[in-house]
């Protein structure tokens, strides 16, 4: 069933909505709740859940005998509706970052009451999944975020079959995000991080979907699946394991390396030309032996951008 989260009034437009998918067995509250888009330029994580909820009504339809969604789900596919349709991260009226809105209010500006919509929908649900990429400069491997996790959470965590999870502690900083204010309420919190801003990378999407079906099949909400037997394993990162390389000097970074491959110390990883003269004036070595977990994809470097992440196997 497709529900308005949200209904908004606008002056000199016609009002707009938030919709959500509520798919499976009626319940007062979701056991799993599912949001993507609070930044309207995230697109992989809007395709993944628009997939997602597809496939769910697909199984509730009956199209896959094998499959029974047992408990209900509801998708928010894009909260930021408006920053989707004009391509913007932030909220567009007021360029907002709805990220930093919550828990939001009934009686504050627009941003805080989408905040607010979106917490109560998915505050009391067991499992909660919030899904995000890097900029539009920048890749990541699709990943895990926990922040302050519990044992459980990081148990929970492995159910994704994803490489790697990336334990955080909890921001001190950043408390008006979603996953902060959900971190008040009992169930699982999690942060998918997946790919770069401003497209959608189709490997990363397919690896993502199949990640969120594994998800709801161990956690007992979708019944019939087949565990992937090409699940990897999981590595769980934290915060040292973590190295960076930054540009040294200016130029045209250019690499034919895929995020989620391990390499060994010393290896190039790519190059940094002259932008003019179109020569090599740099070779991008590998510091430690690891799992490549970011890349820079804007080609334009100033010194002292960061270039790559590896992550050091624990
Ligand atoms: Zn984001």
């Amino acid at each position: 069933m497709i529900r308005n989260l949200l209904c908004m009034t606008a002056p000199m437009r016609e009002g707009f909505d938030i919709p959500c998918h509520e798919i499976g067995p009626l319940s007062p509250y979701p056991a799993a709740a599912l949001v993507a888009g609070l930044h309207g330029d995230e697109i992989n994580g809007v395709f993944i859940l628009s997939r997602l909820a597809d496939f769910l009504n697909g199984v509730e339809a009956g199209n896959y005998p094998e499959l029974q969604l047992v408990k209900p789900v509801l998708i928010i596919p894009a909260v930021n509706v408006l920053g989707v349709n004009l391509r913007t991260r932030t909220w567009p009226f007021d360029k907002s970052d709805i990220n930093r809105m919550f828990p939001g209010s009934t009686t504050g500006e627009t941003t805080q009451r989408i905040a607010y919509a979106v917490l109560e929908a998915t505050k009391h649900a067991a499992h909660r999944i919030d899904i995000h990429t890097a900029s539009v400069d920048f890749e990541e491997i699709p990943q895990v975020r926990l922040h302050g996790p519990s044992a459980a959470e990081r148990d929970s965590a492995g159910w994704f079959g994803l490489t790697a999870v990336m334990e955080r502690s909890l921001s001190p900083v950043f408390t008006t995000t979603l996953m902060s204010s959900w971190k008040a309420w009992v169930g699982d919190s999690f942060v998918l991080r997946v790919g770069q801003a401003g497209t959608v990378q189709l490997g990363h999407c397919q690896r993502v979907f199949r990640a969120l079906v594994s998800f709801l099949g161990r956690a007992g909400i979708l019944e019939g699946v087949q565990m992937g037997s090409e699940d990897e394993d999981t590595c769980y990162f934290d915060k040292a394991s973590a190295f960076r390389v930054f540009a040294e000097k200016a130029g045209t970074f250019v690499s034919d390396r895929q995020v989620g491959s391990w390499v060994m110390a010393g290896q190039e990883l790519g190059y940094i030309y002259d932008s003019f003269s179109g020569n090599i004036i740099e070779n991008v070595v590998a510091p430690v032996a690891g799992l490549l977990t970011g890349i820079r994809r804007h080609p334009l470097l100033f010194e002292g951008d960061l270039i790559l992440r590896i992550n050091r196997k624990p």
